[in-house]
């Protein structure tokens, strides 16, 4: 297919947004029954689910540690999640999202406070528009603090493009086809930290610096939406 027009002369991305905009975004906790703790995210039309459960008993239970619970977590996206035909089992790709959401989300959590425990951790990816890592992480830490898990701090996470030589704040899937550069950026921002940096393409050392200052503005929002959505949930039950 040929490469769509994606960003107009005046700045004017795809979807009618400008260069540093984030999509429309959704947050809510405990949206789930069965699970401790759960989340509900959508970055535009992406969407994504995450549920927690724990600390519990591990199985099996040889797998426990002595010293610190351990976290399990399952990236995964439905069949009716994207337009090509996904087989069912575990592809390549989500064992790598799982590790790599997995080892962000170990970075915040006190898991020392629950030897011999597990915590585990599911993102389904309902509808997959671009940014699915960096939204599963996002549900993923409202879901965890959902289920009172205590935590250094939470997760937010976006991804950032590079269009057409724009730099442009969380890539949407077309963007991110058709882009020169996808840098899905993971912070802890209360910390300072960054636990997750992924870079698919190339960025002059110039771009990558103006690229981590788009994708920090675009955190802190998203963070301050997140602190929201827990005390919107948290209100509501203290008014109930
Ligand atoms: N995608 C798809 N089919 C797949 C995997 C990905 O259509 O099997 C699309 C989907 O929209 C996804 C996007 O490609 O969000 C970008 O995927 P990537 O691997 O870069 O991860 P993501 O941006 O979702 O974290």
């Amino acid at each position: 297919m040929e490469k769509p027009k994606l960003i107009s002369e005046d700045g004017v991305r795809v979807d009618g947004r400008r260069l540093d905009e984030l999509r429309p975004i959704k947050m809510e906790v405990g949206v789930l029954d069965k699970s401790d703790g759960s989340a509900y995210v959508e970055f535009g039309k992406t969407k994504v689910f995450a549920a927690v459960f724990g600390p519990r008993e591990v199985h099996p239970k040889h797998l426990a540690l002595p010293e610190r619970a351990i976290l399990n977590c399952r990236y995964h996206m439905t069949s009716f999640s994207v337009e090509d035909r996904k087989p069912l089992g575990m592809t390549r790709r989500e064992v790598e999202l799982s590790k790599v959401i997995r080892e962000a989300l170990e970075s915040i959590v006190f898991l020392e406070e629950f030897p011999r425990t597990s915590i585990d951790i599911y993102v389904e990816v309902i509808q997959a528009d671009g940014g699915t890592r960096t939204t599963g992480l996002t549900a993923a830490s409202l879901a965890l603090a959902d289920a009172g898990i205590p935590m250094a701090d939470m997760i937010a996470a976006v991804a950032v493009g590079k269009v057409e030589g724009h730099l442009v704040l969380d890539v949407c899937d077309i963007e991110d086809k058709y882009g020169e550069a996808d840098l899905p950026v993971a912070m802890a921002p209360r910390l300072n930290s960054i636990v997750l940096l992924q870079l698919n393409g190339r960025l002059s050392r110039e771009e990558f610096q103006k690229a981590m200052a788009l994708a920090r503005e675009g955190i802190s929002k998203i963070y301050q939406m997140q602190r929201e959505a827990l005390k919107r949930k948290y209100s509501s039950v203290e008014e109930g």
